[in-house]
């Protein structure tokens, strides 16, 4: 294969580090952000059960005032039935009182309703903390995780970025040109390989008999004439039965 041809390949590799690396750095803010985000659910998830537990406890507490004021009511009648002088006067007496138990009875039942209710409110709520405590634990540790891997892929950006300005250095310029062209007007990818029958693997064009016996050289610049990238040609690997011969 020709130096130049090489050189390009491993532009090409290097390039396409440099690509992959700088679309990680610039995706890691959102990935950050996306895990604060599920560490916000959780917190809402814990404040929405603790109000739900406060509203039922609200209400709580108003039907026992209520049931109070009801209490209140029947020992006055009861105390009152004892000073009735007349049979009418008990009877109607006796019917407040039957009305205030009615009443009490259907507070005290809604009292117990609401006492079931806060047990199972605070069953979420303890099962929310618990979940915000294990997201808040899982958020760090992958927090840890991708500051490492971007501390990572900074570094192989740095390494590519590096290796890639040396290697220009030694390439003629003319040949980066191309090579930038192509790249540029083929989202970076500025190389193909010719298959073993003749085609071109980026865009599947068959290439022309004799152009692809030029390619078969990898002595050349040649482009593909319908997608213009640089074509380069790998030769098959011997076959097995070959190379264990020829290593005996
Ligand atoms: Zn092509």
């Amino acid at each position: 294969m020709s130096p130049d041809i090489e050189r390009l390949l491993q532009l090409q590799h290097l390039a396409t580090t440099i690509d992959e690396a700088r679309q990680e750095i610039a995706a890691h803010p959102q990935r950050l952000a996306d895990a604060e985000t599920r560490l916000g659910e959780a917190t809402q998830a814990v404040d929405a059960a603790k109000q739900r537990l406060k509203t039922s406890q609200d209400a709580r507490r108003d039907l026992e005032k209520e049931a109070a004021v009801f209490q209140g009511r029947l020992t006055k009648f009861k105390d009152q039935l004892s000073a009735v002088k007349t049979n009418r006067e008990f009877t109607a007496m006796q019917h407040e009182i039957d009305a205030a138990t009615r009443d009490l009875g259907v507070v005290e039942e809604k009292v117990l309703e609401r006492m079931m209710e806060a047990d199972a409110v605070a069953v979420e709520v303890k099962q929310a903390e618990g979940e915000l405590a294990s997201q808040k634990k899982a958020i760090e540790a992958e927090k840890k995780t991708l500051t490492e891997e971007l501390a990572t892929v900074e570094a192989s950006l740095k390494t590519a970025s590096d290796a890639r300005a040396a290697l220009v250095a030694q390439t003629d310029p003319n040949l980066i040109a191309r090579f930038e062209q192509v790249a540029k007007a083929r989202k970076g990818i500025a190389l193909s390989r010719a298959t073993y029958d003749g085609l071109c693997t980026a865009c599947h064009v068959r290439l022309r008999p004799h152009v692809f016996q030029q390619i078969r050289q990898n002595d050349a610049i040649i482009q593909c004439d319908s997608c213009q990238r640089i074509m380069y040609y790998q030769p098959p690997p011997p076959p097995i039965e070959q190379a264990v011969t020829h290593r005996s």
